[in-house]
């Protein structure tokens, strides 16, 4: 029996973790990787230089991070249009911080991140924002068996007393309605201002007719059943939650992880950026047991390319 050697560690199998910290350190030692790493995932088939009108072999520069045409001498900038454009940050760190934020089950808040990579909290919040822009999938229409359902937000306001926050509370709570197909993905959806009414119009834009659906006993979802869907209905006020298949178990599974992570990690959340906090945590439980760091920088992509399509 061999012993291990400890210093090129393997991950376990029986780890959760999809991708170590050893594997990151191991795959991007330096800023040179990331941007190679970057160059590959952005032009799979080659840099165009639209000087030449081709796909042409470009050098990297020798002191920018840029790239240069064989034959014209064009320069490629990698980075411009992507989250790392105009940033003193290296491309390592950033690196880095998308490894923090996608590794962890509840999601890190820009202040650990701020810690973690000793750089300001304005620099921490910046990066913590762009690479969250990353995790806003679009999971398209959903079928088949999907649990509706609605759930109220807090906003992070302080009241003087009891009386003044009951006069409030529906003020400031957030609107945020849930589907989730059973076996499949999972949307959330902010509704800033929102009320019941716009729960069903909801339905009508990311669930495909004929599926099944299945609410709560919500009087706003009553008209589901004449617009094409099979509408079942739970009767939570007589505390029966759970018949048979007649449940919203999956989507209140994501409630709980959500609260749970807004409480612990964000301490609460403005309604401003409510939505891309919904979308991180979305981007988790939809890709659950996959390598979220691989998937978020496949997600990076230049926000006005120069090469042909
Ligand atoms: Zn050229």
């Amino acid at each position: 029996v061999s012993r291990a050697n400890r210093n090129t560690p393997k991950r376990s199998k029986a780890s959760e973790s999809r991708y170590a910290l050893f594997e990151f350190e191991r795959e991007f030692p330096d800023d040179a990787t990331c941007l190679e790493y970057l160059v590959r995932q952005l032009y799979p088939d080659g840099i165009y230089c639209p000087s030449c009108k081709k796909v042409t072999k470009h050098y990297r520069d020798k002191s920018r991070p840029s790239y240069s045409c064989e034959f014209c001498g064009h320069h490629e900038h990698p980075m411009r249009g992507t989250i790392f454009q105009d940033s003193a940050t290296s491309l390592r760190l950033w690196f880095y911080a998308i490894y923090l934020m996608t590794s962890t089950r509840c999601g890190i808040s820009a202040k650990q991140i701020e810690r973690e990579l000793g750089v300001t909290y304005k620099t921490a919040w910046r990066m913590f924002n762009r690479i969250r822009s990353l995790m806003a999938e679009d999971v398209g229409k959903l079928s088949g068996n999907v649990e509706v359902d609605e759930t109220y937000v807090g906003g992070r306001r302080r009241y003087k007393n009891r009386k003044e926050a009951a006069l409030n509370w529906s003020l400031h709570k957030q609107v945020v309605a849930g589907h989730a197909e059973r076996g499949g993905k999972l949307r959330a959806i902010h509704l800033p201002g929102g009320t019941a009414e716009a729960l069903v119009p909801l339905v009508h834009e990311y669930i495909l007719p004929a599926s099944t659906v299945y609410t709560d006993e919500l009087p706003a979802y009553a008209s589901l059943n004449k617009e094409g869907y099979e509408h079942k209905r739970i009767h939570h006020t007589a505390k029966v939650y759970v018949k048979g298949d007649v449940h919203t178990n999956t989507i209140d599974g994501f409630w709980a992880l959500l609260k749970h992570g807004l409480r612990g990690v964000y301490h609460g959340v403005s309604a401003k950026w409510l939505q891309a906090y919904l979308n991180e945590y979305s981007f988790r439980y939809n890709n659950k047991g996959q390598d979220l760091f691989s998937l978020a920088l496949s997600n990076v992509r230049k926000a006005s390319s120069q090469s042909p399509s």
